[in-house]
């Protein structure tokens, strides 16, 4: 049996139960390199949900993940307030999916600094700040549009470790993935740290394309102790995803974030 991201080609149940197994193969993952690493501390997983309809997010809530995560601003905004209304008509009707109104939103994707109005609307976290711009956008956004029971917006310094790609995040047209220099991380974290409404939560980077994820997550590592040495508080390591999870928690990621392992193959678009 495959899956698909289109939920009307299995039943409801059928595709809670895929969904169900592959989050607990995931989660029996996370706990055996959480052992092999000899770390008592499990990290914690983020859900990627991206280009998966909302039926999936309520799903996912209803089996106990409170922790998803989203790249890009329109989808993300849409299916959190889907997730809400969802929530709020199952705390009428006493469904399952009333556990949606208790879901935190990761924001994961390359950001433009004209959507952090957006953005700070519904997430808990930025895991892609990466250049002093958008940290002033997202100070201003949440002086501005920032839900208060949403508290602070937590901000991670996305690190580029893949020194060939070399692009510009706000080009749209980079060969990487996004991320500041490795040089840059600390002085990102002291203008975050310096902004109202913004916390400092740690380093975030995905391995570069085809490179030993070993060697990646070693070095952020080091950039990691780095930033704590600056700010102590900000002790997160948000890497790892389905193909280098283990990898990253042998160098003590906190956060993981994992799509296709626990959603299935997504669409071949974006
Ligand atoms: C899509 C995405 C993930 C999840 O990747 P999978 O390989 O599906 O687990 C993690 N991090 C970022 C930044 C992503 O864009």
């Amino acid at each position: 049996m495959t899956s698909s991201p289109d939920p009307s080609s299995s039943s409801p149940d059928e595709r809670t139960g895929d969904l169900r197994a592959r989050l607990a193969a995931v989660d029996a993952r996370i706990d055996r390199a959480t052992a092999d690493a000899g770390r008592a501390d499990r990290p914690h997983l983020i859900v990627v949900t991206k280009f998966f309809p909302v039926e999936d997010v309520l799903r996912l809530a209803g089996l106990g993940v409170r922790d998803v995560g989203e790249n890009r601003d329109q989808e993300a905004a849409a299916k959190a307030a889907a997730a809400t209304a969802a929530s709020n008509g199952a705390a009428a009707n006493s469904a399952a999916s009333s556990d949606a109104g208790d879901l935190r939103w990761h924001f994961i994707g390359q950001l433009q600094s004209n959507k952090a109005k957006s953005v700070v609307h519904y997430a808990r976290s930025v895991h892609s700040v990466d250049r002093s711009s958008l940290v002033r956008a997202l100070g201003r956004a949440v002086a501005d549009h920032r839900p208060a029971e949403l508290g602070p917006l937590a901000c991670w310094v996305q690190v580029d470790l893949d020194d060939a790609a070399g692009g510009d995040p706000d080009s749209g047209a980079t060969g990487g993935r996004g991320g500041a220099a490795p040089a840059d991380v600390v002085s990102l974290a002291d203008a975050i740290a310096a902004t109202d409404g913004l916390t400092v939560a740690g380093v975030m980077a995905v391995a570069p394309r085809g490179a030993d994820p070993d060697a990646a997550f070693a070095r952020l590592a080091r950039i990691a102790a780095d930033l704590r040495a600056a700010h102590p508080s900000a002790d997160g390591i948000s890497a790892g995803m389905s193909a280098d999870l283990e990898s990253a928690i042998a160098h003590g990621a906190t956060h993981l974030r994992v799509g296709s392992d626990v959603l299935g193959p997504r669409p071949a678009v974006g």
